[in-house]
């Protein structure tokens, strides 16, 4: 399967559907091929163009899906029709489709209590799933090369990853040298919501696009990092259609 992206300020972004997310994950799993996915909004944008070592990262990751509304919103002004991918969703379908064929997955990020608590709830919801480890996303450089050794000895096909942007990519870049065969994936807050500590927003809201939105007014604290980031991607975001359009004669 080829993958067909469209640049949004320096970073391509792929354009398929959920299903088609999904059925390329899988696809690379049976060859054992390894991916990093990326699940890009603005704010991973913005916090790319300040590190650099994060945008290479996102270049050569082998999946990056429109996480965020605002992404799907600069790739409008681009003419193209996206749908948005949300990394908890990408995460869960990957999960009940794979605990079909028995493949593993490892849980690592959030607080202890939390990623047990996912865990649980997970093997509740997705009876066949079968978590082969999980560690809690409170821990210091010297026990990240442990935890990366006790996952190469752990052998997980899928390595969900809860540190929030950009730690996640940064470690799952670090894993991929000694785990080359996993798929990894960045998933954020979803342990958190799993584990029910944290309510999703009902599905109206989704569907028009305003989860980020819901989970600001429910977490006050992230609205500085919106009206730190938002304002910029969004004006980079137009100038950037306007520079696409093509030029008439
Ligand atoms: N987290 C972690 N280790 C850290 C910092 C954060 O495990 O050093 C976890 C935190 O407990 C939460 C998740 O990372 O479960 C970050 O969630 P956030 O809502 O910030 O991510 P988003 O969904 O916005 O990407």
């Amino acid at each position: 399967m080829e993958r067909k992206t469209k640049n949004i300020q320096g970073y391509n972004v792929d354009i398929l559907t959920f299903q088609e997310a999904v059925t390329y994950t899988m696809l690379k799993l049976s060859k054992q091929e390894g991916m990093h996915i990326i699940t890009l909004n603005p704010e991973i944008i913005e916090l790319a163009n300040k590190k650099s070592e994060y945008a290479d990262i996102i270049k050569k990751a082998d999946l990056v899906v429109a996480d965020g509304t605002g992404i799907k919103l600069a790739l409008r002004l681009k003419g193209v029709k996206q749908e948005r991918i949300a990394g908890i969703d990408l995460a869960k379908e990957l999960m009940k489709v794979s605990s079909k064929m028995h493949y593993t997955v490892a849980l690592v990020g959030a607080k202890e209590n939390v990623v047990q608590s996912a865990k649980r709830k997970l093997k509740i919801d997705i009876p066949k799933v079968r978590i082969c480890y999980t560690h809690n996303g409170y821990f210091s450089i010297p026990k990240s090369e442990e935890i990366v050794e006790e996952l190469e000895e752990a052998e997980p096909d899928i390595v969900l990853v809860a540190l929030g942007a950009p730690k996640q990519d940064i470690f799952i870049d670090k894993c991929r040298k000694k785990l080359p065969h996993s798929v990894f994936i960045g998933v954020g807050g979803s342990f958190d919501v799993w584990a029910g500590e944290v309510k999703r927003a009902p599905k109206l809201i989704r569907a028009i696009g305003c989860e980020w939105i819901y989970r600001t007014i429910k977490q006050p604290k992230r609205m500085k990092r919106i009206y730190k980031t938002l304002p910029t991607f969004l004006f980079k975001a137009i100038i950037d259609s306007v520079k696409d359009r093509p030029q008439k004669n």
